[in-house]
This record gives C-alpha cells, sequence and structure tokens, in this order.
C-alpha cells in the first residue's frame, strides 16, 4: 500500500467532490495505491484499534514521542525507538510486535511492507493524540531486511 499516494489521491477527490467535478479515474487510482487487499484490511483494523486505546490529547506536539513511547509500552504493543521527530513526520523502530512475531528469524523472507497492521495501528494512536489525520508506512520490515526491527514513518497529513 502507498498511503502518500493514496493520500495525495484522496485530497485531490476532496477537492473534485466540493468543485462538483467526476472522480471516476481517481477511484481506480486509489484502488491501485491501496494495493494488496490483505495488508488495506489489516491497516483499517490497525487503525480502528489505535483509537480504541483510550488515548488522551497532548497540548504541545514536542511530547509526542514521549506519548507514543508511553502507549506502546502500556499496551505491550512492542519496544520502541524513536529516531525523528519533528512537526511533519515521526520516524520509529518497533520490534517484539505482534505482526512478525512469529514468524521472525524463521528463514521467513517477505517482499517489501509486512507489518501494516501496526502501521495502521500507530496511525490512529498519534491521531488520537494530536487531532491531526495522520498516515503511516513501514519503511522497512524486518522479515525484508533481516534487521532486528521495522522502521515506521507517521506523516502528519498537510493539505
Ligand atoms: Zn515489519
Amino acid at each position: 500500500m502507498d498511503r502518500q499516494l493514496l493520500s495525495k489521491i484522496l485530497v485531490q477527490m476532496r477537492n473534485h467532490l466540493k468543485e462538483g467535478k467526476e472522480i471516476g479515474d481517481m477511484k481506480v487510482g486509489a484502488l491501485l495505491a491501496l494495493g494488496h487487499q490483505l495488508e488495506a484490511i489489516f491497516y483499517y483494523l490497525g487503525h480502528e484499534l489505535g483509537t480504541h486505546l483510550n488515548v488522551k490529547p497532548i497540548g504541545d506536539v514536542t511530547t509526542i514521542p514521549n506519548a507514543i513511547k508511553e502507549k506502546i509500552a502500556e499496551f505491550n504493543i512492542g519496544d520502541v525507538e524513536i529516531t525523528e521527530s519533528s512537526e511533519e513526520i515521526v520516524q520509529l523502530r518497533l520490534k517484539g510486535h505482534s505482526s512478525i512475531k512469529d514468524l521472525i528469524n524463521k528463514g521467513i523472507k517477505t517482499e517489501g511492507s509486512f507489518c501494516s497492521f501496526e502501521a495502521g495501528l500507530l496511525a490512529g494512536i498519534v491521531e488520537k493524540m494530536t487531532n491531526i489525520h495522520c498516515f503511516a508506512q513501514e519503511v522497512e520490515c524486518s522479515l525484508q531486511s533481516g534487521k532486528s526491527y521495522c522502521e515506521f514513518m507517521i506523516v502528519f497529513q498537510q493539505d
């Protein structure tokens, strides 16, 4: 799933709807950006769960990294390390999360992103915290890279 592309298409669709224009071809584009159905469904599930974890809004964006760490620890989602945080993105590494827990170190290799459930979960949590629409993408999966962690990027939606 290409969240960045999907996000751009959704913004265009919104603008076209507002201007009374057709969105037919954009629906096809959005479908392609969505990619594999299962990946999209897992993202959706994770996102729904993220919005159900009793996340409290935070006043100051500089506290996002700590607030993310606390939520991930509270719900035993995995071990997290925040590698970058700005007003546009949060980048982090996650270990021991449910999507790969039973698969890692068993010689299984995937092509591309595998942990879309956690990507959706992170987006849902951060969205609740900040009240800003977010999307998240797994940048590098441990099942692909052979590293001990998966890397995620959460992007704050800018119009
Ligand atoms: Zn992964």
